[in-house]
């Protein structure tokens, strides 16, 4: 089998740690291209270390300077280089067969969005990217014949439960419904009147999942879920109305489709990521990605319930977004991406996520997705109104 080049966008997250480790598991499959990271010097150095890549990306210069000094005394030849150019050139070039996109938010966009122009096999963890531009980018994925693999959990599950000739439209394949599921992280039941003031910290302790920063919070808020919606939607075509959220609080049923026969197929294993991201590396082979057995007797039992979308604002306004369409979605990500990170800066409440939210969404009208730019003028003009919403009203 031919060895696979692979460029690692995010490679000291969450995603991109799992990603080594099952790429660890099988040198003889896989081969580190580039490993892209923020600002995690030492940590990239490390993998640096034990993966040699050919290529390293730090943020800026400075950062990259760094890497480049610990490289040449550790005698490595990996070339670093800084900068979103440099993502976008490393998610392109010829020698790379995948790219695992698991950036973190709209950073994510433009190099991922280069991998499927180049042809690539994109592996999406970054579901920003569908939120974003799920037009733009689903459309360069056909046009180029890249060859989209979801990570997501939730869309890896879907994905393995749909024939796989889905594209030739759901209903058509007798699907008659998208069950999503979501574990209700980790203030399901918690009373109302207490998520005034939840923390950070409370609000990044997933019950399930151990996961980066931005997404644990979005869990929390349930914005996630609302923004799987939308990466559903565009992954598999499929209209708002058949994307049916089922709250599932052990996390062991990763979705499933309903059929028109009354057939429902569910993808089920323990909430460990190594799992959709092997399934995704390996497609259509299965590969050993260190994960537990399931064991359904230790499960014992599941439990599901409808969503609610008073105590889950968030997960309403991403079904506004995408009835809004164009480049709406795009606004609620932008806004969600600024409100987030205020709450974790402790200068934002938790509820104000979606108060700003709900306010940058009501305050911008949405405009057509027509081109990158598009796109990127809605989430700048999004980011501002969010960050003087939050400075204005003086939360906290
Ligand atoms: P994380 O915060 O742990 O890691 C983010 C990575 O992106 C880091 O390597 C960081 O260095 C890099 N990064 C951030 N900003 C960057 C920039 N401007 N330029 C270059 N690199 C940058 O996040 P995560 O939990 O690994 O999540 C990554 C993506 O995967 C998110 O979109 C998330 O929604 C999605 N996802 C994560 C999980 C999970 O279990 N962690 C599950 C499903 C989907
Ligand atoms: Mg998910």
């Amino acid at each position: 089998m031919k060895l696979q080049n692979i460029t690692l966008l995010g490679s000291t997250g969450s995603i991109g740690v799992s990603t080594l480790d099952v790429m660890r598991r099988h040198p003889d499959r896989y081969r580190a291209f580039a490993l892209c990271a923020h600002s995690q010097v030492d940590k990239l150095f490390a993998q640096c270390l034990e993966f040699r890549p050919r290529f390293a990306v730090l943020r800026d210069a400075h950062l990259a300077q760094q890497l480049t000094e610990h490289c040449r005394a550790a005698g490595l030849a990996t070339e670093v280089r800084h900068g979103v150019e440099a993502l976008i050139e490393l998610a392109a070039r010829p020698e790379v067969d995948a790219v695992m996109a698991a950036i973190v938010g709209a950073a994510g966009l433009e190099p991922t969005l280069a991998a499927a122009r180049a042809g690539k096999r994109v592996l999406l963890a970054n579901k920003e990217v569908l939120v974003m531009a799920g037009e733009l980018f689903m459309h360069a994925v056909h046009t180029h014949g890249a060859t989209l693999l979801p990570v997501d959990s939730e869309h890896n599950a879907i994905f393995q439960a749909l024939p796989t000739d889905f594209s030739r439209g759901l209903e058509d394949c007798g699907v008659r419904r998208i069950l999503l599921t979501a574990s209700g992280g980790p203030f399901r039941t918690v009373p109302l009147a207490e998520l005034a003031n939840v923390t950070p910290e409370q609000a990044c302790a997933h019950p399930n999942w151990v996961m980066g920063r931005k997404i644990s919070v979005d869990s929390a808020t349930m914005m996630n879920k609302g923004l799987e919606v939308i990466e559903a939607h565009w992954l598999f075509a499929a209209p708002p109305a058949m994307i049916q959220v089922v709250v599932h609080p052990q996390s062991v049923i990763h979705s499933a489709v309903e059929y028109a026969d009354g057939s429902v197929l569910a993808q089920l294993g323990n909430p460990d990521m190594r799992t959709p991201i092997a399934y995704a590396l390996a497609y259509p082979e299965r590969i050993a990605a260190g994960v537990e057995p399931l064991d359904l007797f230790k499960v014992g039992r599941l439990d599901f319930h409808p969503p609610d979308f008073v105590r889950f604002r968030c997960l309403q306004l991403a079904y506004d977004a995408l009835a809004e369409g164009g480049t709406a979605a795009a606004i609620l990500n932008a806004a969600n991406e600024v409100a987030v990170a205020a709450f974790l800066d402790r200068e934002l409440p938790f509820l104000g996520i979606a108060e700003i939210n709900e306010a940058t969404l009501a305050a911008l009208p949405a405009g057509p997705q027509r081109s990158l730019a598009d796109v990127l003028a809605a989430d700048a003009e999004a980011r501002q109104v969010a960050s003087r919403m939050i400075r204005d009203r003086h939360f906290s």
